[in-house]
């Protein structure tokens, strides 16, 4: 596809580069993970590997099976988690991007260790009233932004056919009073604080909508792609009920638990 004609700004005189639209068939996805030890299982995928040192991020380059990929240690936080995303889309080059991390509960359905797929992601720290409304990002007009269904679909699917394959290894699933993990889609909210209190949990829930998950990047990361114009989405395991309990055995969950859900829903995304 061409890129449509760029037009001249009359007040300014300066030439309005414009995009091109993405489109579904990616050629080079980004893989971002909120914990490293996830990103290390995710580059054991990868073939024909480089690095890439970029503003103290290492950004792995390869493939995973026929798809070009780069995958990245996010870091933790709305702007860090930015800043990786922004770099994999202009300086890599990707067209599609997908995170993976982990992330409290704030519905009641959700147990430890269950995945949701944000279909939808809000930051649930913005206030800039009375400039504009409640969670509504300035000069967006926008609270909320949605991935493209057919990717929370997809991703939904391929959720669901990890858990129910031969690859999940159920070993220390009783160390998390894990039973049978579920896939859910809903509201992913972000906002850079970790929760374990009783009073910010029910804070969050002012969001207008349901809330299923709360983390510190997704919806950052959202409003980046969604910029620029690049499909997404964002997928969580839960590690904890952002309560009190929050940072117990988190190492733990990661690298028995998390690890293994990111690397084995990603196999199943791209394949
Ligand atoms: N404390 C950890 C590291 C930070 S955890 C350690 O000791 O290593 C921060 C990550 O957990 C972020 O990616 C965040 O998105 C996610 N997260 C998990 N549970 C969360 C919660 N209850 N509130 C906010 N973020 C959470």
């Amino acid at each position: 596809m061409l890129n449509p004609p760029n037009e001249i700004d009359l007040k300014t005189n300066c030439i309005i580069a414009k995009q091109r639209p993405s489109t579904p068939q990616s050629k080079h996805i980004a893989i971002l993970g909120a914990m490293p030890q996830e990103v290390n299982k995710i580059i054991e995928l990868m073939s024909e590997k480089e690095i890439t040192i970029i503003a103290d991020r290492e950004y792995h380059s390869g493939y995973i099976g026929p798809h070009k990929a780069t995958v990245v240690f996010s870091r933790w936080g709305k702007v860090a988690a930015s800043s990786t995303v922004t770099t994999l889309i202009t300086h890599f080059g990707c067209d599609c991007v997908v995170f993976t991390g982990v992330a409290g509960a704030v519905s009641d359905d959700l147990n430890i260790g269950d995945i949701v797929i944000a279909d939808s992601t809000c930051q649930h720290d913005v206030d800039a009233r009375p400039l504009f409304e409640r969670f509504c990002i300035p000069l967006t007009n926008k609270s909320f932004f949605k991935p493209q269904e057919d990717l929370v679909q997809k991703a939904l699917n391929a959720a669901k056919d990890f858990i129910a394959s031969d690859e999940l290894n159920h070993k220390n699933f009783h160390k998390f009073s894990i039973e049978e993990p579920r896939v859910y889609k809903g509201l992913i909210v972000t906002g850079d604080q970790f929760i374990t209190d009783a009073a910010s949990h029910e804070a969050i829930q002012s969001v207008p909508e349901v809330v299923m998950a709360v983390e510190m990047e997704g919806a950052a990361v959202a409003q980046v792609c969604d910029e620029h114009q690049v499909p997404y989405i964002i997928f969580r395991t839960i590690s904890d009920k952002a309560d009190h309990s929050a940072n117990i055995d988190f190492i733990d969950f990661i690298e028995d638990i998390a690890s293994q859900y990111s690397a084995g829903i990603i196999k199943y995304f791209l394949a």
